[in-house]
């Protein structure tokens, strides 16, 4: 598996997009994730680190790199908006979101992965799925 990180920043070099700063940063950081995380918490990772990006320029640079399709966009219902890199192998996880504290956790299922891609041979559709699971996580149900 191709790492995602040199994966990304190879292909927007490809594109022929201008270097910057801030979006390698981001795009580094992303790729050191095992989860989803938010714009705030991006932000705060790179000036806990000594870089220098603006939280405009993590906005910019996260809508950027959606829109291209190396990150999705993962709604978990919460106000802000959690971004997650999408490798090209496909593999790929979901989520289950707490509605009490708002913790998100990432699980993978292959028998749900499997009936999806039923629903698709089914109807025809490419469908892209997104699947999040609402509930009350262990620490909020004790
Ligand atoms: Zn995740
Ligand atoms: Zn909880
Ligand atoms: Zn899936």
């Amino acid at each position: 598996m191709e790492d995602w990180t040199t994966a990304t920043l190879a292909a927007l070099e490809r594109d022929g997009r201008r270097r910057s700063a801030a979006r390698t940063a981001v795009i580094e950081l992303l790729g050191r994730q095992s989860c989803c995380v938010n714009a705030q918490e991006i932000f705060d990772a790179l000036r806990h680190e000594g870089r220098r990006v603006g939280i405009a320029s993590v906005y910019r640079t996260l809508e950027q790199l959606t829109r291209d399709g190396f990150v999705q966009r993962v709604d978990v219902g919460a106000s802000t908006a959690r971004y997650e890199p999408v490798h090209p192998g496909g593999e790929h996880h979901h989520h289950l979101v707490c509605a009490d504290c708002g913790k998100v956790e990432a699980f993978a299922d292959p028998e749900l992965e499997r009936a999806l891609h039923k629903v698709e041979g089914d109807t025809g559709y490419s469908v892209a799925h997104d699947v999040v699971l609402r509930g009350v996580c262990d620490d909020c149900a004790t």
